[in-house]
């Protein structure tokens, strides 16, 4: 495996800045905000598995300002995997990762490469 084609197990970077990733959460439905099938949660999208995805905050300096939070779950089944961005700038957009989040130029916020925008 050349440096390139480097694969990790989280995306490095968003939109250039480094990500400080926290410890990944399994997601209770106990506990998290009422319950995540309060929020939606009616199985992995992707493979429709039932279990409940597990978590992990990010955060992101920009620099400026409070940077941008991340909050991203994976369906521990499939490995799809969605991030949650909130920053002053951007109230909670979701992203789906794609396989070119996760090499070593992280993951860029642009709509046409960042995999896909989902409303
Ligand atoms: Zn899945």
């Amino acid at each position: 495996m050349t440096l390139s084609e480097e694969r990790f197990a989280l995306p490095i970077a968003w939109d250039g800045h480094p990500i400080v990733w926290g410890d990944w959460e399994s997601v209770s439905d106990l506990t998290w905000c009422g319950g995540v099938t309060a929020h939606g949660w009616r199985g992995c999208r992707h493979c429709h598995a039932r279990a409940l995805p597990r978590s992990i905050l990010g955060h992101v300096d920009v620099g400026i300002g409070p940077g941008i939070n991340l909050s991203l779950f994976r369906c521990m089944t499939c490995g799809y995997s969605t991030v949650l961005e909130m920053s002053e700038f951007t109230d909670g957009r979701e992203w789906v990762l794609d396989s070119s989040d996760y090499g070593l130029e992280g993951s860029w916020n642009v709509e046409l490469e960042q995999g896909e925008l989902v409303l």
